[in-house]
């Protein structure tokens, strides 16, 4: 099979890889429909995280294709969405919802999956089969599903959105403009996206900003509070990871309300006693998107929801360093590998 293989910071190939084999009897074998270039993937790219021939791609649907003897549930020929870590969903952490801290947790697309078949562990626990086989038009957001939707998702729950709250979004990638997604679901009041980038601004009003604030850093955290009545919002999902952004979403936040913070931490440095007196609650960490595939998945089956909306260039498999490339300039929002 053809496989996407990151040697070096900048040097994405693809390749011809052995196919993965069952290894252990609670794994799946999936055959996958499409994959995608995730945002993180650009920090080993950029060289800011180690990489050394590494097979990349870690969002996945497809189908099923061969499962181990100890595969229950789920079914040769069962159209399955899955995320980034996989688990029992079994233990006591996984039953609190929080299945990307399970006690058995490992790699869910450990073989990569940017790639024509993949290996997912603990088959049963991790993959969740969609009602039947897909039209193809809800490929794309079903694989969004698998990460960066229930990633906004996550941002979005755990910053407490509900109605009547006013959200303020950090960061305009396919997380943080899915977070709009959701708080829109979670039926939020008002919801205000940071973000500078036209064509992303058009995208944040279609998934339901009512605001945006292009200002950044303490211009924007000022623009925030001039339009909650110097409070500042209900509720903050950090959808980047840097240290301005998560200094803008704590900032943003009123006393009380609460900061969601999904976008993967990279030298953030937190002063105590600034976080002392700011008095907000802060939760986030790698999304649980397990959690939340199931009812996702049925909300796109409904197409009640359309996050496949996320994927601006399309691209076939062997043309993946150009996608890459697309994200890191940021001339595309999020790559959608075709497999054929
Ligand atoms: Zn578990």
């Amino acid at each position: 099979m053809r496989g996407v293989i990151m040697h070096a910071p900048g040097d994405v190939r693809v390749e011809e890889r052995e196919n993965p084999t069952i290894v252990e009897p609670t794994d799946a074998i999936v055959r996958l429909a499409a994959s995608s270039i995730c945002g993180s993937d650009l920090w080993p790219y950029r060289g800011a995280e180690p990489v050394d021939h590494t097979p990349m791609g870690h969002e996945y649907a497809g189908v099923v294709t061969e499962i181990g003897a100890e595969v229950k549930k789920i079914k040769v020929g069962d159209f399955i969405v899955g995320s980034f870590f996989a688990s029992d969903n079994t233990c006591e952490i996984c039953h609190a919802g929080y299945q990307t801290f399970c006690i058995h947790r490992q790699p869910g697309a450990a073989t990569g999956a940017q790639s024509e078949f993949l290996r997912v562990p603990l088959a049963d626990g991790t993959l969740v089969a969609t009602p039947g086989q897909p039209d193809p038009e809800l490929i794309p957001s079903l694989l969004a599903a698998s990460d960066v939707l229930g990633t906004g998702w996550f941002g979005a729950v755990a910053a407490e959105v509900g109605p009547g709250k006013t959200v303020a979004v950090v960061g305009d990638g396919a997380v943080g403009l899915l977070g709009i997604l959701a708080a829109r679901q979670l039926g939020a009041e008002r919801i205000i996206a940071m973000s500078r980038h036209t064509d992303r601004q058009a995208l944040a009003r279609e998934y339901g900003a009512t605001d945006i604030v292009e200002e950044r850093g303490d211009e924007g955290v000022a623009k925030i509070k001039e339009l909650t009545d110097g409070l500042g919002a209900h509720s903050v999902i950090e959808a980047v990871g840097t240290q301005e952004s998560m200094m803008q979403a704590i900032r943003a936040t009123r006393a009380g309300g609460h900061v969601g913070y999904v976008g993967v931490s990279h030298d953030v440095s937190l002063d105590g006693l600034g976080l002392f007196f700011s008095g907000v609650h802060l939760h986030g960490g790698p999304a649980p998107v397990r959690r939340f595939l199931p009812d996702l998945i049925q909300l796109i089956w409904d197409r009640k929801i359309d996050p496949g909306k996320v994927f601006d260039l399309t691209l076939p498999l062997v043309q993946a360093a150009e996608g890459y490339q697309a994200m890191d300039e940021r001339r595309a929002i999020k790559v959608l590998l075709t497999i054929d």
